[in-house]
C-alpha cells in the first residue's frame, strides 16, 4: 500500500548508489559507447536514453501502480496522440473520436482521413460515442472533455468497445494520473500531454503513452523511433523532477478550483459554470465514480465578448494565457481561437496554487470592474 504522495516523490527513482544523486541528471548523448555487438540497453539517442527510462518508469507507476505497465514518452502530447492513432489504425479501419475534445483533434481527423481511415465523431456527454462503435478499430475518449468539461463513463464505454472488438484510448491530460487511472477503468492506452498538470510549471512540452499490453507498447515505441518524436533529455529530466510535487499541486489546485467554483456559483453575471468537483455539476456523480481528484480547470460564460475581455484585463493574479494545469492561474477567452463550439464570452480558467482567498478576491474584483464598465 503506497499513497499518492509517497508514490509521487519516489516514482521512477533508481535504487540508491553511493555518492550519486537521488535523481540522476539528464544524460546528453546522441550515441553511446558500443563495442562489438549492439546488445546494450543504450545505443543511439533516438531509440533510448537513460533519462527517459527513469521518467517512463515513474509515469507507468503513476498510471498503473498495481499492475505492470510500460510508458513511452514523447516530445509533446500531440506526438503521443498521433503515435497511438497512427501506429494502430490502417487504411480501411474506423476510429471513433469525440467531437468536443482537444482543439487539434479536427486536424488529426483530416490526417486520418487522408490515409483512408474512416472517422466517426460524437459528443462526450451522455456516452454518445457508444452508438458509433460498430466495426470500429479504436475508440478515443477524452474525459473530462476540454474545454466543455463533460464527463463520460470510461468503464461502460471500454466494455462496449471491447465487445465490438475496438481498442480504447483515454486522453488523461486534464485529470493527470492522480485524478484518474484509465487503465484501471478498462482502457488499453492512457495517453496525455505532460505539458499541463503533470509537470505543472508551464516551462516544457512532453507527452506519454502508457499500456499494460507489451505488444501495444512495442508498436508505440517503434512509431516513436520511426518518426523521431522524442523528448530532449533536459525536458525529460525536468518533467521527472516536477513529478515530486504532483501530489501537492494536484491537491492544492483542486481545492482552490472547488473554492473558486463555489464563489463563481454565487455571481449573477456567471452562467454555464462547469467544474466536475462541484456537487451541483451535471457530471459530478459520474466523475465521483471514476475520478480521484477533479482537476484544476473551470469553465463558465460571461455575458459577451467585451465583458470577458474586460474581466481578463482586470485580473492581476491570473495571466491571460492558453494551456492549463500550471501552478500560476491562467484564464482565456476560448473563442479567440475559433474551432471550439463555445460562446463569445466563454472563459476557460486554470486554477493555480495561490492562496484561495487571494485568488477569489482577485476574480470577484475583476468581475465587479468588468460589470461596472458595461
Ligand atoms: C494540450 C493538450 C493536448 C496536446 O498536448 P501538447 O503537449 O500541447 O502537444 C492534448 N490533449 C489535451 C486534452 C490537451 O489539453
Amino acid at each position: 500500500m503506497t499513497g499518492d504522495g509517497t508514490r509521487s516523490v519516489r516514482a521512477g527513482i533508481p535504487a540508491p548508489v553511493a555518492y550519486e544523486p537521488t535523481l540522476p541528471g539528464p544524460v546528453f548523448a546522441a550515441h553511446f559507447h558500443l563495442p562489438g555487438e549492439a546488445a546494450g540497453p543504450y545505443t543511439y539517442g533516438r531509440d533510448t536514453n537513460p533519462t527517459w527510462t527513469h521518467l517512463e518508469r515513474a509515469i507507468a507507476e503513476l498510471e498503473s501502480p498495481d499492475e505492470s505497465a510500460e510508458a513511452v514518452v514523447f516530445a509533446s502530447g500531440m506526438a503521443a496522440i498521433s503515435a497511438v492513432l497512427l501506429s494502430q489504425a490502417r487504411s480501411g479501419d474506423t476510429v471513433v473520436l469525440p467531437d468536443d475534445g482537444y482543439q487539434a483533434l479536427p486536424l488529426v481527423r483530416e490526417q486520418l482521413e487522408a490515409y483512408g481511415i474512416e472517422v466517426r465523431t460524437a459528443p462526450t456527454a451522455g456516452d454518445a460515442q457508444l452508438a458509433h462503435l460498430d466495426g470500429a478499430k479504436l475508440l478515443w475518449i477524452e474525459t473530462p472533455s476540454n474545454p466543455g468539461l463533460d464527463v463520460c463513463d470510461v468503464r461502460r464505454l471500454a466494455r462496449s468497445a471491447h465487445e465490438a472488438g475496438a481498442l480504447v484510448a483515454v486522453d488523461n491530460t486534464l485529470a493527470t494520473p492522480l485524478g484518474q487511472r484509465p487503465l484501471e477503468l478498462g482502457a488499453d492506452f492512457a495517453v496525455a500531454s505532460g505539458t499541463k498538470g503533470l509537470t505543472g510549471h508551464g516551462d516544457l512540452l512532453l507527452g506519454y503513452v502508457v499500456c499494460r499490453d507489451p505488444r501495444l507498447a512495442a508498436r508505440v515505441r517503434t512509431w516513436r523511433k520511426v518518426v523521431g518524436a522524442i523528448p530532449g533529455p533536459m525536458e525529460a529530466w525536468l518533467a521527472h523532477r516536477s513529478l515530486a510535487t504532483l501530489h501537492l499541486r494536484a491537491d492544492r489546485q483542486a481545492a482552490n478550483a472547488l473554492a473558486l467554483a463555489e464563489a463563481l456559483a454565487k455571481r449573477g453575471e456567471v452562467t454555464g459554470l462547469r467544474y466536475p468537483g462541484l456537487p451541483s455539476d451535471p457530471s459530478h456523480r459520474l466523475a465521483s465514480a471514476q475520478m480521484r481528484r477533479f482537476g484544476c480547470v473551470i469553465s463558465f460564460d460571461l455575458p459577451d465578448r467585451a465583458f470577458a475581455e474586460r474581466f481578463l484585463e482586470a485580473l492581476r493574479l491570473v495571466d491571460d494565457a492558453t494551456s492549463f494545469g500550471g501552478v500560476r492561474s491562467t484564464a482565456e477567452r476560448r473563442g479567440r481561437w475559433g474551432g471550439d463550439a463555445v460562446a463569445e464570452g466563454f472563459i476557460r480558467f486554470s486554477v493555480g496554487a495561490e492562496d484561495a482567498p487571494d485568488l477569489i478576491a482577485d476574480v470577484e474584483r475583476a468581475l465587479d470592474e468588468a460589470g461596472a464598465a458595461s
